[in-house]
């Protein structure tokens, strides 16, 4: 039997993962304000129609605006350090370092053994909507043809991943480096049986998410084949791709240079400073001593 939501507890135990104040895990808010309103001078400037999905280079240094163009629409955003594709976002820590959704302040997270923020979030226009906790899921992944064959049988070939894997191929690499996304403006949760759900996209045009790159990046994001994802992509109450295209808009992305005297304040991060052998010294294995 299920229980009442009155009697469901509530959890208030603290995040696991912490740093001291100033530390990793407490960027200077007020060094990124100022990056989010600098004068800022366009460099790129393109709109991903429906369906598809574009790969860009990003100098570290640059702001990048995501933006709702003609109605809600979710975008699925892959990142790799631009010189190491090895190093590339990692959706999984930056949920455990930061939150289930991102917003102003939070980071992007690389992979191991690098460990670094790739970017900084400094703008967010849904930061204060009513269901802000669950808008720009990063609970979810991509989707794509494999599931899709799974729970519905039949193929479908404009899925994010492979909308991705498309938009990456002139860059050098290949399906095998997509990986799981940060789902901008995608309002996505846990239920109450702890299933995850996705709801009607909030996004109306002139909505943006705009990140700082900390390292020179390759992004790709893909206009998700289902549009604002009102409606039901799998299961009895499926739409059909057709009808599911009534809900379908482009993203717009914009990159921007800032003044040197704001970057003047920057530090590049670091990757992670770990020097150790993981236990192994010489040619065998050392046994733990405390
Ligand atoms: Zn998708």
């Amino acid at each position: 039997m299920t229980a009442e939501p009155s009697s469901r507890r509530s959890y208030t135990q603290p995040a696991a993962y912490q740093s001291l104040p100033g530390g990793p895990l407490d960027p200077d808010r007020s060094f990124y304000d100022r990056i989010a309103g600098a004068e800022r001078t366009l460099t790129q400037r393109f709109e991903i129609p429906i369906r598809s999905a574009q790969a860009w280079e990003v100098p570290a240094g640059s702001l990048v605006r995501l933006y709702s163009v003609e109605g809600p629409q979710v975008g699925d955003l892959n990142l790799w350090n631009l010189h190491n594709p090895r190093e590339r976002f990692w959706a999984a820590r930056t949920r455990q370092l930061q939150r289930a959704s991102m917003t102003t302040y939070d980071r992007f997270w690389s992979t191991l053994p690098y460990l670094r923020p790739l970017a900084t979030v400094v703008a967010d226009s849904l930061a204060d909507h009513p269901d802000a906790e669950v808008i720009h899921d990063l609970l979810g992944t991509r989707c794509d043809p494999y599931v899709n064959r799974m729970l519905a049988d039949y193929d479908f070939d404009y899925h994010c991943h492979s909308n991705l894997t498309r938009a990456i191929l002139p860059h050098g690499l290949t399906e095998f480096d997509v990986h799981d996304v940060l789902n901008v403006f995608q309002f996505a949760g846990l239920n109450d049986r702890r299933e995850y759900f996705m709801d009607s996209c909030p996004a109306r045009p002139g909505d943006h998410f705009e990140f700082f790159a900390e390292v020179d990046l390759l992004c790709a994001l893909s206009t998700c084949p289902g549009g604002d994802l009102s409606v039901h992509m799998w299961g009895p109450e499926a739409a059909s791709t057709e009808e599911q295209l009534e809900h379908c808009h482009p993203l717009g992305v914009e990159v921007y240079s800032l003044p040197d005297e704001v970057l003047a304040e920057w530090t590049p991060p670091q990757t992670a400073a770990y020097q150790g052998h993981r236990g192994r010294h010489g040619l065998v294995s050392e046994p733990y001593r405390a």
